[in-house]
């Protein structure tokens, strides 16, 4: 594996970090407090090419490799995950699904306008008896004809109340268990689709919108299935394929701030007559966090090669995904306590950190679930 990056890739690397500083930074705390994002900085990720960044230029993207598209999530979580996380549902879960599993005419409807954030994409896998377990899917898809007719609920749905294009899964034979599980592209203005706002106050990812959708008797014709009848399963698999790595590298990201924001803290806040970062347990802290962020830099790029190399990376992501976050979380539980008061208040970003890593760690298959994966790619199935 070649460590140095690209001209390409280091282009990208600056640019995105210019957008998270420039753009988004200064919006970060204003946007957590209010809970929304305006949907103008969606358009300026879009305008700066992000939204479409690993598209072919035949479909209004950039044509970027894995790398680059992890060096973007990275800078884009160092600053903010609700706007990193929004990224990587409309990109990495819909707009990546769509290019594998799409047939010409869908790639032609959809990919271009979602690139220009003409669409804001979302991924409908999640129900409320159906999480880790996604199998489990209640959500049914009955043939009538020449359509499906749709019923169900789902939950947590990241930009479900903004998207105009929905990645829907559902069971049209639920007594072949996975195996009957389609996934379709459905419009958000098609009869029968309703959405509102999750419940309650989140965690983190203040700013992302996430929501409750309820599917009753929606009706879709049979050219709205992605990938064949029956194959919904693997597109989901290969959704959360695309997904993890983004989170992964979200994650690294926001460990990279957490470190950043203790090192500078480190070296200003004085106590006992001295800068506290002269204090070793504060060193040590600072070394760990250190380590742990670049062996997850490590990670998270590896799992990026190998797919760039058109390698199968499942078990190199997962594994990827579960050190990044796991690390972030760590970094950013340090974080709060190396700022002291201050860490505890809103005055600093660190108190961010911690609430958002949470997420991290939950969606996109938990750390139980990456660790299942792992596990499983080692031991095989019996
Ligand atoms: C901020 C946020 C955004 C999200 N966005 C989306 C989205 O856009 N689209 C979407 O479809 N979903 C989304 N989700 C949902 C998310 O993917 C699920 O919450 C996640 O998959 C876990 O499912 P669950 O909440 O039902 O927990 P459960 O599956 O009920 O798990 C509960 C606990 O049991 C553990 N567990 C479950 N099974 C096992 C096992 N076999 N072995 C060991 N432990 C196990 C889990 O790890 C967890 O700790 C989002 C969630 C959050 C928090």
């Amino acid at each position: 594996m070649d460590l140095k990056l690209t001209e390409a890739q280091q282009k990208i690397q600056l640019q995105a970090r210019a957008f998270a500083c420039e753009r988004v930074a200064p919006l970060a705390r204003e946007m957590d407090e209010l809970g929304t994002m305006p949907l103008s900085l969606i358009q300026e990720l879009a305008n700066t090419g992000f939204l479409g960044g690993p598209l072919p230029k035949e479909y209004g993207g950039g044509g970027w490799d894995a790398v680059s598209l992890a060096l973007c999530y990275e800078e884009l979580g160092r600053v903010d995950s609700s706007v990193r996380g929004t990224m990587t549902v409309h990109t990495s879960l819909v707009s990546q699904c769509i290019l594998q599993w799409g047939n010409e005419s869908q790639k032609r409807e959809y990919l271009s306008q979602l690139a220009r954030g003409e669409m804001i994409g979302c991924c409908c896998l999640t129900e409320p008896n159906a999480g880790s377990d996604a199998a489990s899917m209640e959500t049914t898809a009955a043939r009538d004809g020449e359509d499906y007719v749709i019923n169900g609920e789902k939950i947590w749905i990241t930009n479900g109340g903004i998207a105009q294009l929905a990645m829907v899964f559902a069971n049209a034979d639920p007594s072949l268990k996975h195996k009957g599980i389609c996934a379709f592209l459905v419009p958000t203005d098609t009869p029968g689709f309703r959405r509102e706002k999750m419940p309650g106050k989140e965690l983190g990812h203040r700013a992302s919108d996430h929501a409750h959708i309820v599917f009753d008797n929606m009706r879709v014709p049979k050219s709205a299935l992605l990938g064949a009848h029956g194959e919904g399963f693997k597109v989901a698999m290969s959704a959360l394929d695309h997904g993890r790595l983004g989170v992964a590298a979200g994650a690294l990201g926001v460990g990279q701030a957490c470190l950043d924001a203790c090192v500078e803290f480190a070296k200003t806040r004085r106590q006992f007559g001295q800068r506290i970062g002269n204090f070793e347990m504060i060193q040590s802290t600072l070394a760990d966090m250190a380590a742990d962020i670049d062996a997850a830099r490590m990670l998270v790029y590896r799992a990026a090669w190998l797919k760039d190399q058109g390698v199968r990376a499942t078990r190199e992501t997962s594994i990827a995904k579960l050190f990044a976050t796991e690390a972030a979380v760590r970094a950013a539980n340090q974080a709060v306590l190396l700022h002291g008061g201050r860490g505890y208040s809103n005055e600093f970003p660190v108190e961010r950190y911690y609430r958002d890593i949470k997420g991290l760690q939950i969606y996109e298959g938990t750390a139980h679930i990456q660790r299942i994966v792992i596990a499983r790619e080692l031991l095989g199935r019996e």
